[in-house]
């Protein structure tokens, strides 16, 4: 793309095109909380070397959920090393869904991956740190090293996960028998529970895509993460980040991109730019219905698919 692409024009035209979509999926119902949302939003955001370029519901803060796991995982990876890391967890794809209990008992005794729930919970037990609040201060501070501005979480949203989450509740429980989790089940899930219900927004996750983007660079040219962690997340990103959808994703939009509950979606164009999308209602596989539709339409224009 030429330097003086209309980003801009691109990106509202893309909005309103694909907003309508909105009523072909449904809220999150497990969730108490993320019922609240309304279902008509939708924003796009865009960061590249030229700075954000935004559309729509860009500034409307929604919980990160899912979208979290990529930022454990790079703590976990840092922190502890690859061997720690994938002696707890898998690294290959599942067709079932997100919070599946399923295969922990049918295949190799540890998850899958660690872009499902059980997965992830597994790494959240590989956070080091004395208390939850230390460890919680890790995945924090690394948003606020990428971001430039302190990290809050979604009280209410997560108090309703707390009380709700007994499906995660089970899958650690049954980590913990099969030797899969560290330390305290209940501290591991606060974790777990507190890093979904972290706010942000789609210009936030334009920037952390943009980040990942350079490898693990920041906005003000620091390194935050090693280039490794970064290559290892995205690759995860792609075979496992939009769930039991992540094939024909790929195939659609062809980016390493991670999807969360409350309707949000990061993407990543290597080298290129960070990409974000909001929109809350989800389709069976719990991706965002527009945010799709927005990220097919920008990979058709664009062309950005890795493939
Ligand atoms: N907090 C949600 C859960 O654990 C996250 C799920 C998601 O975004 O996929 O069930």
């Amino acid at each position: 793309m030429s330097s003086v692409f209309d980003y801009s024009g691109l990106l509202n035209e893309v909005v309103q095109e694909c907003r309508k979509h909105a009523e072909r999926g449904q809220l999150p119902s497990y969730i108490p909380e993320l019922k609240k949302a309304d279902p008509q939003m939708a924003g796009v955001a865009m960061m590249t070397a030229r700075g954000l370029f935004e559309a729509g519901d860009t500034r409307q803060n929604f919980t990160l959920q899912s979208i979290s796991k990529v930022f454990s995982l790079l703590v976990a990876l840092e922190r502890r090393g690859v061997e720690v890391v994938f002696a707890k967890v898998g690294s290959e794809p599942t067709g079932d869904s997100f919070n599946s209990i399923v295969k922990l008992e049918t295949s190799e005794q540890k998850p899958l991956n660690p872009m499902i729930n059980a997965g992830a919970i597994a790494v959240c037990s590989l956070i080091p740190g004395a208390s939850v609040e230390e460890r919680f201060s890790l995945i924090s501070g690394l948003l606020e090293s990428i971001l430039d501005r302190p990290i809050e979480i979604d009280e209410a949203v997560y108090l309703s996960e707390k009380e709700t989450g007994h499906r995660n509740r089970a899958l650690a429980y049954f980590l913990k028998d099969i030797n899969g989790l560290e330390g305290d089940v209940e501290e591991v899930l606060d974790l777990y529970f507190r890093q979904c219900s972290i706010l942000v927004n789609c210009a936030d996750l334009a920037r952390i895509g943009m980040f990942l983007a350079a490898k693990g660079i920041n906005g003000a040219g620091t390194p935050i993460v090693s280039a490794n962690a970064v290559r290892l997340v995205s690759t995860f990103m792609v075979t496992c980040g939009m769930y039991n959808g992540s094939g024909e994703f790929a195939i659609q939009v062809g980016i390493p991109a991670k999807s969360g509950i409350s309707g949000g979606i990061l993407g990543v164009v290597p080298g290129q730019y960070g990409l974000a999308t909001y929109g809350p209602a989800l389709d069976r596989k719990g991706n965002s219905v527009v945010g799709i539709s927005m990220l097919r339409r920008l990979s058709d224009v664009l062309d950005f698919s890795i493939f």
